[in-house]
């Protein structure tokens, strides 16, 4: 199986811009420069690894540097994006900010990607003029609702990571260790037509398993241990998240055994809950509450979940403390988890697409494997 983005729908780059910008005066400044790539890449199609937006009430202007000329041009042409492009050194790009914003009272930056230092270098050398205004979630805001082609990749990027998985899950009762269980997972994504991992892969055994974000070990994977495994492709920059908690054999405790059974039940509670116009909080309580039932409340260490898309973690947010409330199209994990030191951990983990009367799972993968 390889990727056919050609295939996929077209995502609908261009009127993100103009809708960004009807935006600006509600948050309270004239225009937006916009530094969070992943935030540039959802507003003009660009990719590259630097560069920076400024979106003004007459133009948008990407500055990046001379590596990306070309392909700068040539993926916001694609894209339909009606954007000037000006390429140079660190100097020239920030000169032509400065050109750009020139009569602007008010520029918003974005609060939570700007650092200390660039953004006293903004004020003093190139939004000289300008009152500097500090903005928060604005684009990310746009991109919690996905559009067609953003769900197809994403549903894509799911497809690989389930036949990845698929694939290796014969190496298990071999005695793999957790690091070449985790190597063989991303090369059989790539060889798939992941272009990477959407972050690095968790293959976590036994005691290691009960801390969640574990680093895989050279230590070989042992029957009767629970094997958490927590992965993603990415598919034309979009992520896909799933976990599997797997194991060879008998359990080695009853314990374990009921741990993967609450787990579950947990996670079947949080897809339920997940429906247009339901809270976030609403969802990690549905989960919360059967875990807190076994007796297990401090033992799920973190949130039930997140929102996934170009970023592996973008809003909103599936915590108990979340104000957010899901809307159609929006693309959730629901992935609650016990984790107790002397036996290990479990952790269930679905992407799911919010439709108006529930949800659309994009991660497949069977949910009772139990290598043999
Ligand atoms: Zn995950
Ligand atoms: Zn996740």
């Amino acid at each position: 199986m390889t990727t056919k983005t050609a295939a996929m729908p077209a995502m609908d780059v261009a009127p993100r811009l103009p809708r960004l910008r009807e935006r600006l005066g509600d948050a309270g400044c004239d225009a937006l420069a916009v530094t969070n790539l992943s935030n540039v890449g959802y507003l003009t199609g660009f990719t590259g690894s630097a560069g920076i937006l400024l979106v003004t009430p007459q133009e948008s202007v990407l500055v990046t540097d001379g590596r990306y000329q070309t392909q700068s041009r040539e993926q916001l042409a694609t894209a339909g994006v009606d954007a000037r492009v000006e390429i140079g050194g660190v100097a020239a790009q920030l000169e032509a900010l400065a050109t750009a914003a020139r009569g602007l009272g008010r520029i918003g930056l974005e609060a939570t990607d700007v650092s200390w230092a660039r953004q006293r270098r903004f004020g003093a050398e190139v939004f000289t003029d300008a009152e500097l205004v500090p903005t928060e979630g604005l684009v990310e805001g746009f991109r919690r609702v996905k559009d067609a082609g953003e769900l197809a990749r994403m549903e894509a990027a799911a497809d690989i990571a389930d036949a990845a998985l698929a694939q290796v899950r014969d190496l298990l009762p071999d005695g793999v260790s957790e690091a070449d269980l985790a190597l063989e997972l991303d090369f059989a994504m790539r060889r798939l037509g992941a272009a990477g991992s959407s972050f690095d892969t968790i293959v976590a055994a036994g005691p290691n398993g009960a801390k969640p974000h574990a680093r895989p070990s050279a230590r070989p994977i042992e029957a009767g241990e629970l094997v958490v495994i927590d992965f993603g492709a990415i598919v034309d920059g979009y992520c896909s998240d799933m976990t599997r908690t797997l194991w060879v054999g008998d359990l080695d405790s009853e314990v374990a055994g009921r741990m993967v059974e609450v787990v579950a039940a947990s996670q079947a509670a949080g897809v339920d809950a997940v429906r247009s116009g339901a809270s976030c909080a609403e969802v990690d309580g549905a989960c919360r509450e059967i875990i807190a039932e076994a007796g297990w409340a401090d033992a799920f260490l973190h949130s039930t979940g997140h929102g996934v898309g170009l970023d592996i973690h973008e809003a909103p947010w599936v915590a108990a403390t979340s104000t957010d409330t899901l809307e159609p199209s929006t693309v959730v994990t629901v992935e609650p988890g016990v984790y107790l030191p002397d036996i290990g951990g479990v952790r269930i983990e679905d992407t799911v697409v919010v439709t108006s009367d529930g949800c659309r799972p994009l991660t497949k993968s069977p949910k009772d494997l139990i290598a043999t």
